[in-house]
């Protein structure tokens, strides 16, 4: 089995999770789901970033310890992947022990190759970025995301020499396929060329929570090392099995605002490091909610628990990986949702399989035999679907699979099964192996809706290998209620 190691960045514990973080959890897992179902071996990983300094000063202001506080808000984001059927193989907290020695382990590497060094700095500090910000990054003197002007502040910082690896780094991000799509790979190229890599501080002295700099422990890790490195201390670097079958990852999935991070200062990291770089960095754009950008001060940040509580796991899945393209931003709306909901998932898909099992039940008590090829099958264009989601156009391989649930939905208007005795069982057979591999093709999008399928029409899950005419003898179905209820 090939091996495919697949990421999601870390979450922040310091808000609760909103439909953007739903959206990269959704991404990732549709990906792994895919791979599963060609025969990979997958490794998934996600998790939460629990190290940041404003964690401190939050808890604080609820009477609680640190410790507690990530704990309780690492939770809501683990909750958010069992609503959301995430089929992660693990969930890292960066606030784990383990983490810790790894981290360590890392940043004495790079230590000890000479590339990291410690020099007293200047610099403009936002508390709330809790990162130093160059002029141009501010506007009318003041942080963008915070509205607040930052501090002056002059400390001793260990750096990390980043400049030492802009060849390299340059050559690495200028290649084809290591940042997919290629908007977002020319944004890092360009800035690499106009500005060039400067090294970055790596280290926060005197601070209480986080991870001890190994040399110095007067300083904390910067978020760089710390969280940065959750990729392979997950899999237990340098000597865990994990580590030694599947690493390099084949996909971080990161939003376009941490780009940078993962194409830039990660792969250096590495690079000094001594260690296999990751293959590919693939970038999402934002969701934006009824057209605008998720903020605090808009109050549009909808909790997606609650989406899925008041509709359906699949419903808010489809919606989003239909509604936002990989490589662009997209607006959510419940308006889209119900739409959605209504035509695509009830009317198309929903109806096909209920119509189906209601006449295979009255006809045949539910029992089908084998039947001869009627021409149904050869609509299907599976070397489009698997170009697309090897494109990670998600959107795009979902249309193309709609197409073929449209086709079958045509053939049974055509083929009126309710009227015409004479072949009747011949275009039921036909029909249900259409929905036996419209069940398989659907699995990594909306499993639930899958899961349900394959137990009315009871068969087991398939794989892509399955995807053919003629595999199953005979169906014995029986049917339980319907797949999605029209949204008003
Ligand atoms: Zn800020």
């Amino acid at each position: 089995m090939v091996k495919y190691y697949i990421t999601t960045a870390i979450d922040y514990v310091n808000a609760a999770p909103h439909i953007g973080h739903a959206y990269e959890k959704i991404l990732a897992d549709v990906l792994a789901r895919w791979k599963r179902i060609n025969n990979y071996d997958v490794f998934f990983l996600t998790g939460t970033d629990e190290n940041a300094q404003k964690n401190v000063q939050a808890a604080k202001e609820t009477n609680i310890t640190t410790k507690k506080f990530v704990d309780l808000n690492s939770k809501k984001f683990i909750d958010l992947c069992k609503k959301l059927n995430i089929s992660n193989d693990y969930f890292i907290k960066t606030s784990e022990k383990r983490h810790f020695e790894f981290a360590q382990l890392i940043f004495k590497k790079i230590y000890d190759n000479g590339d990291i060094y410690k020099k007293k700095y200047s610099g403009l500090y936002c508390v709330g970025c809790e990162a130093f910000l160059t002029e141009k990054d501010l506007v009318d003197g003041k942080c963008p995301d915070h509205n607040k002007a930052p501090k002056l502040i002059e400390e001793e910082n260990y750096f990390f020499k980043l400049s030492k690896y802009e060849k390299q780094i340059l050559k690495l991000v200028s290649s084809s396929d290591f940042i997919i799509p290629e908007g977002w790979r020319n944004e890092i190229v360009n800035r690499i060329k106009n500005d060039g890599l400067k090294d970055i501080s790596v280290s926060r002295p005197g601070v209480e929570w986080g991870i001890d700099v190994p040399i110095d422990k007067e300083h904390k890790i910067y978020v760089w090392i710390d969280a940065l490195s959750n990729y392979i201390s997950a899999l237990d670097y340098p000597n865990g099995l994990k580590f030694k079958k599947y690493w390099p990852a084949d996909a971080h999935i990161v939003g376009k605002g941490i780009n940078w991070f993962h194409s830039v200062i990660w792969p250096a990291l590495l690079l000094s490091a001594k260690i296999e770089l990751p293959k590919h960095i693939w970038v999402h754009g934002y969701v934006t909610v009824d057209g605008k950008k998720i903020s605090k001060s808009l109050g549009n940040s909808i909790d997606p628990i609650s989406l899925v509580d008041k509709y359906s796991v699949d419903i808010v899945r489809y919606t989003l990986l239909k509604d936002i393209p990989f490589n662009q931003d997209g607006d959510f709306s419940e308006k889209s949702l119900k739409e959605r909901n209504n035509n695509e998932l009830a009317n198309d898909l929903g109806n096909l399989v209920s119509r189906t099992l209601s006449l295979c039940e009255k006809f045949y008590s539910g029992k089908i035999t084998k039947q001869k090829d009627d021409g149904l099958f050869k609509e299907l264009d599976l070397v489009k679907i698997n170009k697309y989601m090897d494109k990670y156009e998600l959107h795009n391989a979902l249309e193309e699979i709609w197409k073929f649930i449209r086709i079958t939905n045509k053939y049974v208007n055509d083929k009126e099964p309710w009227k015409n005795a004479e072949d009747r069982e011949l275009v039921l057979y036909n029909i249900l192996e259409a929905i036996r591999i419209i069940s398989i093709l659907i699995s990594p999008f909306i499993p639930e809706t899958s899961d349900r399928i394959n137990k009315q029409i009871n068969v087991k899950i398939g794989t892509i290998k399955d995807i053919k005419f003629g595999l199953q003898k005979e169906y014995k179905v029986e049917k339980e209620g319907i797949l999605f209820n029209k949204i008003e």
